[in-house]
């Protein structure tokens, strides 16, 4: 049976470093942990990096999502919802496997990336899922990539993702590592250091929502210990000390500065969970 921790610091599992404690926590570190957990109604986080919870917590129980397993075989790989997506991609160039070269880098978990079809330099989860097993209602039911009904940063699924299939094709790995390699250097160029979650909004109809924030002047405009990240407008940074409350206040004022000056509306990337006040 799965151990659960009262009163247990959920924000110091997520990578802004911001927010309370939930009632219960619990590391899961097997599918069965992770299906009993999920099933009694916890909220399963992978490695928290797309996310926000609030200061005065979250009042119900919380797993984190530590399952690791993955295998290779036949031009596919099976692995746990809870492996690194980045780890993985790591043992796809290493394998000369093509197909994960654009998440070598990325924060998060295969499960993570798949319900919210993590994406960048023009790969995305969708391209490389064959199937998912996920778990609704107590029961495991295996989707077909067809049914995830993925979408520009969402999926359709409903529920707990156990194990994701993923397409693992030979391909030549000089050019994979290469790839992949110059992919983490443009993060490491592009991308402030520091705890945050990514990108806070998504792109509007195809509009950087960085663009939107830097050109609505307010690049570097900081509340409490956050800050909008003068390298990447569309991060907003913990520089220490900040919590929840203090990236809150820059998502608002970023969304409505947006809206004042281009009259669009930003929706956000990152997924709020807990109690703000
Ligand atoms: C520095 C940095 C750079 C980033 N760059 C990118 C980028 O280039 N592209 C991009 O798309 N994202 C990016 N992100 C955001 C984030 O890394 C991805 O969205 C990642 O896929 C989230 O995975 P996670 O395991 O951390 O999910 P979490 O943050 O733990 O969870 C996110 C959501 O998914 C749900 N969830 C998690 N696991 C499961 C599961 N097994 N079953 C069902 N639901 C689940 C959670 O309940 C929550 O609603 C970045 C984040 C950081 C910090």
């Amino acid at each position: 049976m799965i151990r659960y921790l009262s009163d247990a610091p959920l924000g110091r599992c997520c990578t802004f470093l911001t927010g309370g404690r939930a009632k219960r926590l619990a590391f899961a570190y097997n599918a069965d942990e992770l299906a009993e957990a999920a099933d009694s109604g916890a909220l399963v986080l992978g490695r928290g990096s797309n996310v926000l919870i609030g200061d005065c917590g979250y009042a119900g129980d919380a797993v984190i999502n530590r399952t690791n397993e993955r295998v290779f075989e036949g031009g596919v790989c099976v692995c746990d919802s809870g492996v690194l997506i980045s780890s993985l991609a790591r043992e796809y160039m290493e394998r000369g496997l093509s197909g994960l070269e654009w998440a070598y880098g990325l924060p998060g978990t295969v499960g993570g990336a798949t319900v919210g079809n993590a994406g960048a330099f023009g790969g995305c989860m969708a391209d490389s899922v064959i199937s998912a097993e996920v778990l609704a209602g107590g029961k495991i039911r295996t989707l077909s990539a067809d049914e995830c009904v993925f979408a520009y940063r969402s999926s359709g699924i409903c529920g707990t993702v156990i194990r994701v299939t993923l397409k693992a094709e030979s391909g030549n790995k000089d050019l994979i590592r290469a790839e992949s390699e110059n992919n983490l250097k443009t993060r490491r160029d592009k991308q402030p250091l520091g705890a945050s979650a990514g990108s806070v909004f998504k792109a509007a109809d195809g509009v950087p929502a960085g663009k939107l924030i830097e050109e609505a002047g307010l690049k570097g405009l900081t509340f409490g210990g956050a800050e909008i990240s003068e390298k990447h407008a569309n991060f907003i940074i913990n520089r220490g000390g900040a919590d929840s409350g203090d990236v809150l206040a820059l998502v608002n004022v970023a969304r409505a500065a947006v809206y004042d000056k281009f009259g669009i509306k930003l929706e956000r990337e990152i997924k709020l969970y807990g109690d703000f006040f």
